[in-house]
């Protein structure tokens, strides 16, 4: 055992790269192309998060399908948009347009039926979809919507000068100067800072030891804890005390996550997550049987 005298300050241990995950082009919705970074299965647990997908593309046949009416139940959804817009409509009459830079977090909590449709014919559309998991107490609470627009999220020039985060959840250390995003107070405590930089810059944000932390490269390249990472790679982290990017020779763009593990059992039917094989079976029923 190292015991570090009294007054000693320990060196914060880097968290470092345990796994890559390549994006894996796929389809879903009405024929939307998007890759697939993460989604859970019993042997990829990145608990709480259950799915990342990316979508990013010109080409209006790409997207122009949308997501039509689906439900969920069991977790929240995380829409973030970079270019374009979508419309959010719901069963219970809840609208939300995302524009460029805009972010929706839903929580379906037992049960939301809507569509996602794009709301353009031509151009770019790129954007994130992230799910993240509820406890089993929150599973079946009233659904929930967080509609943010872009402005207000906090846009914080990066300690070195060599770009910017967005602080969409949780809070950003910022150094010793903390910045909250506009989404706090969950279960999870999530935190997701989107960053941007240019060449040779360097990203270092203390994460809660023992939360689930990742970093998802979307343009350029960079090094992650040691790793190079390259564009369109998930770098799942290790346990430690912070996260360390550094941009290698052109400009960079990554999201960082983080939350705190539930650690209940995760079974899975399409957009139906709950804790066991029944509940799955009832969010089924109630489904077919017009209860959400
Ligand atoms: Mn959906």
């Amino acid at each position: 055992m190292n015991h570090p005298s009294p007054g000693q300050k320990r060196a914060l241990a880097v968290r470092q790269v345990e796994q890559v995950l390549p994006g894996r082009p796929t389809h879903d919705g009405a024929g939307v192309k998007l890759l697939r970074v993460y989604s859970y299965s019993p042997d990829l647990n990145l608990d709480p998060f259950l799915m990342l997908d990316e979508f990013a593309t010109d080409e209006a046949s790409d997207y122009i399908g949308g997501f039509p009416d689906h439900p969920h139940r069991g977790f929240e959804t995380v829409t973030y948009m970079l270019d374009g817009r979508m419309l959010h409509q719901d069963h219970m009459g809840n609208r939300g347009d995302l524009g460029p830079g805009d972010v929706q977090w839903m929580t379906a909590g037992r049960g939301v039926i809507h569509s996602e449709m794009p709301q353009q014919t031509e151009g770019r559309m790129h954007g994130f979809q992230l799910w993240i998991n509820l406890p089993s107490g929150e599973k079946m609470c009233p659904p929930a919507y967080r509609d943010i627009p872009s402005p207000s999220m906090p846009m914080v020039d990066l300690l070195d000068g060599s770009g910017t985060v967005k602080v969409i959840a949780g809070t950003y250390s910022n150094g010793l100067d903390p910045i909250s995003g506009p989404l706090q107070g969950m279960t999870t405590a999530p935190k997701m800072f989107d960053v941007q930089m240019g060449a040779h810059g360097q990203f270092l944000e203390p994460l809660t030891p023992g939360h689930t932390a990742f970093v998802y490269v979307y343009e350029g390249e960079a090094l992650v804890g040691d790793e190079r990472i390259g564009a369109r790679h998930l770098a799942v982290l290790g346990d430690g005390d912070c996260v360390q990017v550094t941009s290698l020779e052109g400009d960079t763009r990554f999201l960082v996550l983080s939350a705190a593990p539930i650690g209940e059992p995760v079974v899975q039917y399409g957009p139906f997550v709950m804790n066991t094989r029944e509940e799955i079976e009832q969010a089924v029923r109630h489904y077919q049987t017009g209860k959400f």
